[in-house]
């Protein structure tokens, strides 16, 4: 019996938006649908902690496209319906109403859900007013609300969702304690000059920022419906009208695992974001990927990779296979700081600072063996492009010349390679 086309994807976030179109361009112009849990277009998420938390823009003008889009595209929409399990033997999506619809190829592209702190009092806290992770436009309504000048908020976790809260937070004249259970902010990502830099500017703010304290225990009003105030490690209890918490991801792979799919830390792909079943691709924050750049498997959380890995799996579900090659890309935005990094800088054994960091405009370069591995630019968007592509080169720079500003980095990178022609 011949069953007819139809792709499904998983997941209503950048990935899943960027692949359905991305499918258009390949030529797919058969029956396609996207399936999100979630009840708004899909959107994008960094505005979340920055301009959208801030109050300066509405919902809307987060969505990747607006609805006429997919329209003109014919690409159908099942919003605020969750695949519950995937049946590969009988190609089939079950949805949490119980209806179930066949599948001729399917993407995933579920992304991930704020991980949650382990403390007893955490899972009560989450049926109060005024205690909140972020991952969703949702949780952004409700905190934004409460940003108000005068509002004491704690933040818990100093990574990158938890400082661009903290300078929202500051720019609405909100009162903001972080509380970083490392030695430093922003530990994992980067070098110990950055997180110092961080540190600096966010003190220099306002922010109350704590290190290395954890958090005990939660303050309940006397109906249980607010946090009232966080108690630390070392008796300290700061008082708070609201708390928000930002300490990473977990990456939503339950349904490819019931699926029987290969799952180690994200759903696992090859460089053609196909899984372990050939009829299904996988692309973003939810993908345990092999990186040709930094020679082993990886798994990222940032746009530059979720849009570029759903037009690798748009690539693979059209028959038009072509590999996975990007550099890794992130950015954010505190206060008038724009920083934005390239590479991974895990296990450099060379800082190389160029420019000033009191001047709020610089460039670190991670080097490991001679050879540049990552660079992280504050305030120098042009000089970003250009390291971008000494570090996508993978090739040793001499430490004196990257530090020398009378040098500009051009002379250092080289010609420019032309670029291959696109598909
Ligand atoms: P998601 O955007 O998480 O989308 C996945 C979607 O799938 C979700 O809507 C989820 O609810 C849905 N879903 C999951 N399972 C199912 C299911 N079974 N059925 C139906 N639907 C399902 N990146 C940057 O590069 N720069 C930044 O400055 C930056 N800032 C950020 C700030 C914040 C506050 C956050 C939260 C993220 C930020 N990121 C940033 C990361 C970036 O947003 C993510 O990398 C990106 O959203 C990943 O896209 P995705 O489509 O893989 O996953």
């Amino acid at each position: 019996t011949h069953t007819e086309d139809h792709i499904y994807i998983v997941g209503a976030g950048h990935a899943g938006g960027e692949l359905a179109f991305a499918l258009r361009q390949q030529g797919y112009a058969g029956p396609l649908t996207i399936v999100g849990d979630e009840s708004h277009l899909p959107y994008q998420r960094p505005p979340l902690s920055k301009a959208y938390l801030k109050g300066e823009c509405e919902a809307t003008s987060l969505y990747l496209r607006q609805l006429a889009a997919y329209e003109k595209a014919n690409i159908s929409l099942l919003l605020s319906r969750r695949v519950e399990r995937i049946d590969r033997a009988n190609k089939k999506l079950v949805f949490d109403d119980g209806r179930e619809v066949t599948y001729s190829k399917l993407a995933l592209a579920t992304g991930g859900r704020a991980r949650r702190m382990t403390i007893n009092d955490a899972t009560r806290a989450e049926g109060t007013s005024n205690f909140r992770y972020l991952r969703n436009i949702d949780d952004v309504m409700a905190i934004r609300s409460r940003f108000e000048a005068g509002q004491r908020l704690v933040v818990i976790g100093g990574g990158y969702v938890g400082l661009e809260v903290a300078a929202s937070a500051i720019a609405r004249g909100v009162n903001v304690t972080v509380l970083e259970a490392l030695p430093r902010v922003l530990a994992r990502v980067t070098a110990p000059q950055m997180s110092q830099f961080y540190e600096k500017v966010h003190r220099d703010a306002g922010v109350d920022l704590r290190t290395n304290i954890e958090v005990t225990h939660l303050e309940f009003n006397a109906t249980g419906d607010a946090v009232t105030a966080v108690h630390c490690t070392g008796g300290v209890v700061i008082p708070a009208d609201y708390v928000v918490v930002g300490i990473g991801l977990l990456p939503n792979t339950e349904v490819a695992q019931a699926a029987g799919l290969d799952v180690d830390n994200g759903i696992v792909v090859n460089e053609y974001a196909v899984t372990s079943d050939p009829d299904i691709v996988a692309a973003g924050d939810c993908t345990n990927h092999p990186s040709v750049f930094c020679g082993r498997r990886i798994r990222l959380e940032s746009v530059p990779n979720a849009v570029e890995q759903a037009r690798v799996a748009a690539a693979s579900l059209a028959g038009k296979p072509k590999a996975y090659e990007s550099v890794p890309w992130f950015w954010s935005d505190q206060y008038d700081l724009k920083l934005q990094m390239t590479g991974l800088s895990q296990g450099y054994d060379q800082f190389v600072l160029r420019g000033s960091m009191e001047s709020k405009s610089f460039a670190a370069f991670y080097l490991k063996q001679g050879r540049l591995i990552a660079v992280d630019a504050v305030n120098r968007a042009q000089e970003f492009m250009v390291a971008k592509r000494m570090v996508a080169a993978c090739k040793s720079f001499d430490p004196a010349a990257l530090a020398d500003e009378s040098v500009p980095l051009k002379t250092l990178a080289g010609p420019v390679q032309p670029a291959a022609p696109q598909a």
